[in-house]
């Protein structure tokens, strides 16, 4: 677009001037109570936001689009926006600021919102952490940094192989992710829409280095991650280049290290139904149903637990403790409903530590303020009298401490009922500042000064029906009815300003002067009541540390809570951890999703995988429960490793480094590949990483190609597996696979059942030891109502093939009747 200011307005001038600094960004130009998109902005924004496309003016003589907002409503706009991963800069008029030659008001880009650095709790999900990654490849080494801006979490990963890589971004499932110009990526697991070129120099190590110490509340850092600080020092400089700059609650770049991470793909996760459900909803996960948290930091805290278990047995058995501490002592409920009136403080705080508070962050902080010595106290009934074992209740406790002085601060000056914005006024409390109050009477007399000045102005000029008004464009004005003008004499001093239809308009020196005085009380009164409100604030931030440490406690106490009340309501176990021993024990295991949602009741199962016997080869009839049971056991290991109770009678697990699935029900042929081409894909995963610390769940492989091939390619599968020595729960139709039980003395078959009662089938569940050759597919067939004479023909074929009475010769098919 080339600027041609001699074609155009100088409205227009300013903005592609603005425009030029932020190409490829939505630009929401303010102009009055709107704000525009304008040329191809306005194309997009029209048909992102389902607003009206139409023009102003013209450029190169020809309409420029126009798209716009009404000033008032921009959040709702945003939120829409930044949910389909688009950028927005907001420039605004800059008020107070002379005209420039053009008599043109001044405008600036106040803030970019880009999803990764949005902080207003509007835009926010708050059930979700929002992660901006930064990546780069140097020497063989991928340097990841990560930044969750609303919680202060700043985090550097090193790997050096692209799998590692592709596992991070799947796992911390990020809302943007910062790459160099030059790095080309083919296909990331993530998608294209987050991603955002920025330039090398970005990542350069010695600024970044500089940028980490001099912006961040962090005194060193280690040296050795190179790539890992290049990466950190490019989220910093992104987020100053949107305009934040107070960033002094990130206090640590921690150093992650995925060694002690139970491993978990995005597949696995899918078939698990951790996050979303088979049908791509979130309700009937094992989040959904884990996730009786009070407040939306523990909510969001319990979901990285849950997608992130590890291998930490100390912290385990600290968490396991303080969960059979919070039962034993029945304070599920008293926690929890202290706990309900916390709220998001994690989030409130971070916005403090921005400057960005609003006056109701304050309110909400005063009031989870009152409540810390409540819930303080009801740890110390645990803590007193339970010196001896150690749990995570312990170290909630140190950071959870009573701040007294900002209470009673934020209970003495802030309105209870605060308005949205600080510029609104009366956010501060009358009696707190003996100034603030003169100001205030000053302002609040204004009405008065000027009643007393028409009063004096109609005994002066003997117009009984003059009026002082006021406007926003005008200001204070005098009004006279025309009927009166020719009547009386109207003073000399007296400017004539407007005329309308039944009255003339004027203003003399003296009211411009009061008008003067009033704008100077108004303008006082918002400016000191601004610099009362900093003041507290700053208050606030001196103690940011210590509050955003007390915040993530309770966050971590709101969801250990919630585990205890979870393994009370649903009657779960402690699992032990058997940290030498390979192996899995379950007795009674169950699979916590679909126990709540059938209607029937749910049989228990028992599961034992040991070192020697380490496979188990599952058959039995369609909806026999294999699934379900294979599953049920995987996310009993899951529960395990993040520190909760589990859905057992009782649970003893051992080491697992990863779990894999191949389960078939996630084929996505949208991704250009066959059913089998995916099996074979996850299939090859699994035999290439798993390890004998491994838990692998196959159900069905071979299924998607001809029974001999698939029976073939199951069967090696399996040999290999026992090799690996993995720990493995494999379901399948072949029946001729279970015979390699009698070769193996590691694989063992086990089996569901069902019984047929006049043509009905009635499912056992429970499962068995050996193997069944009936999948009952025909009574199933028939049950799906699949037309009599194809069940009958199908009888037929079923006999001669288990009675292999097929003759290889031409004329085959006349043994099928
Ligand atoms: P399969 O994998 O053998 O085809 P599923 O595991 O998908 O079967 O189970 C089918 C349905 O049977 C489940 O959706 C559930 O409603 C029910 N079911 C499975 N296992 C149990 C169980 N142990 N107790 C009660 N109902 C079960």
């Amino acid at each position: 677009m080339k600027n041609n200011s001699k074609n155009t307005t100088p409205i227009i001038t300013q903005y592609l001037k603005i425009k030029n600094k932020y190409k490829d960004i939505l630009l929401l130009y303010r102009l009055g109570d709107f704000y525009e998109f304008l040329f191809d902005d306005a194309k997009k924004a029209s048909s992102l936001l389902k607003i009206q496309l139409t023009s102003r003016g013209k450029y190169n003589n020809k309409p420029i689009p126009m798209a716009g907002i009404p000033y008032h409503s921009i959040e709702s706009y945003l939120k829409r926006l930044i949910d389909s991963g688009i950028s927005v800069a907001i420039c605004e008029q800059i008020k107070n600021k002379k005209k420039n030659n053009n008599n043109l008001i001044e405008r600036k880009v106040i803030r970019v919102i880009t999803p990764g650095t949005i902080y207003e709790e509007n835009l926010l999900d708050e059930n979700k952490d929002n992660l901006i990654l930064s990546i780069i490849y140097q020497n063989k080494i991928w340097g990841i940094a990560s930044l969750e801006l609303t919680t202060g979490y700043f985090g550097v990963l090193e790997v050096n192989n692209k799998k590692d890589l592709f596992l991070e971004l799947e796992r911390s499932d990020p809302v943007e992710v910062l790459i160099p110009y030059s790095m080309k990526f083919k296909k990331l697991p993530i998608k294209k829409s987050i991603i955002k070129y920025i330039k090398n120099k970005n990542f350069n190590y010695e600024n970044s280095y500089n940028l980490i110490l001099n912006k961040l509340n962090i005194k060193n850092i280690n040296k050795k991650l190179y790539n890992g600080i290049c990466a950190a020092g490019a989220i910093i400089k992104y987020i100053n280049y949107n305009k934040i700059y107070n960033l002094s609650h990130i206090n640590n770049l921690f150093i992650e290290n995925k060694k002690y991470n139970l491993n978990i793909d995005n597949t696995t996760k899918k078939h698990l139904e951790i996050n979303i459900n088979v049908n791509g909803k979130k309700d009937n996960t094992l989040f959904s149903i884990l996730n009786t948290t009070n407040t939306n930091m523990g909510s969001r805290l319990l979901k990285k637990w849950i997608n992130n278990p590890f291998l930490n047995y100390q912290l385990i058995e600290l968490r396991q403790n303080a969960i059979s501490k919070i039962i034993n002592y029945d304070l599920i409920y008293f926690l929890k409903k202290n706990i309900k009136k916390i709220g998001d403080i994690e989030r409130i705080i971070t916005r403090i530590a921005l400057k960005k508070a609003k006056p109701i962050d304050l309110i909400k902080l005063r009031n989870a303020l009152k409540v810390f010595p409540n819930i303080k106290s009801l740890l110390n009934i645990i803590l007193n009298k339970e010196k001896k074992i150690k749990s995570i209740l312990n170290n909630i406790n140190i950071y959870l401490i009573n701040y007294p002085n900002i209470e009673l601060i934020l209970i003495n000056s802030i309105n209870d009922n605060p308005p949205n914005n600080i510029k609104d006024g009366y956010v501060i409390k009358s009696n707190f500042n003996n100034k603030l109050d003169n100001l205030r009477e000053n302002y609040n007399n204004s009405e008065n000064y000027i009643r007393t000045f028409e009063k004096k102005e109609k005994i002066r000029t003997k117009i009984n029906q003059l009026k002082i008004n006021y406007n926003n464009i005008n200001g204070y004005f005098i009004e006279i009815p025309k009927k009166k003008i020719k009547k009386y004499k109207i003073p000399k001093e007296y400017i004539k300003s407007k005329s309308l239809k039944n009255s003339e308009r004027f203003y003399s020196k003296e009211l411009k002067l009061l008008e003067k005085k009033l704008l100077e009380y108004k303008e006082n009164l918002i400016l000191y009541e601004r610099k009362i409100y900093k003041k507290i604030i700053n208050i606030i931030i001196n103690n940011i540390k210590k509050l955003l440490k007390t915040s993530k406690a309770l966050a971590a106490l709101d969801v250990i809570t919630t585990l205890s009340e979870r393994a009370v309501s649903l009657n779960f176990c402690r699992p032990i951890i058997n940290k030498n021993k390979i192996g899995i024990k379950i007795i009674e295991g169950r699979h916590p999703i679909i126990e709540l949602v059938t209607n029937n009741q749910f049989i228990p199962n028992n599961l034992s995988l040991t070192n020697n016997n380490n496979i188990k080869i599952i058959t039995g009839p369609n909806m026999g429960g294999k699934s379900t049971y294979i599953r049920q056991n995987a996310i009993i290991v899951l529960l395990t490793y993040i520190g909760s109770y589990v859905p057992a009678k009782y649970a003893e697990i051992g080491p697992i480094d990863k779990i894999f699935t191949r389960i078939g029900s996630y084929d996505d042929l949208s991704s250009g590949n066959s059913t089998f081409m995916i099996e074979m894909k996850e299939t090859a995963n699994i035999l290439n990483n798993a390890t004998f610390k491994s838990l692998i769940l196959m159900d069905e492989i071979g299924r998607g190609t001809n029974p001999n091939e698939g029976l073939a390619i199951a069967w090696a599968c399996l040999e290999q597996i026992i090799k690996i020595k993995a720990l493995t729960l494999f379901s399948t139709h072949f029946f001729t696979l279970t015979k390699i039980e009698k070769k193996f003395k590691q694989i063992k078959n086990i089996h569901f059942n069902a019984i047929e009662n006049n043509n009905q089938l009635i499912y056992m569940y429970n499962i068995n030891k050996g193997a069944i050759n009936n999948s009952y597919s025909l009574t199933v067939a028939k049950l799906a109502k699949v037309p009599k004479t194809v069940i009958e023909k199908s009888k037929k074929i079923i006999y001669i093939l288990n009675n292999n009475k097929i003759k290889n010769n031409k004329k085959n098919y006349i043994f099928f009747p």
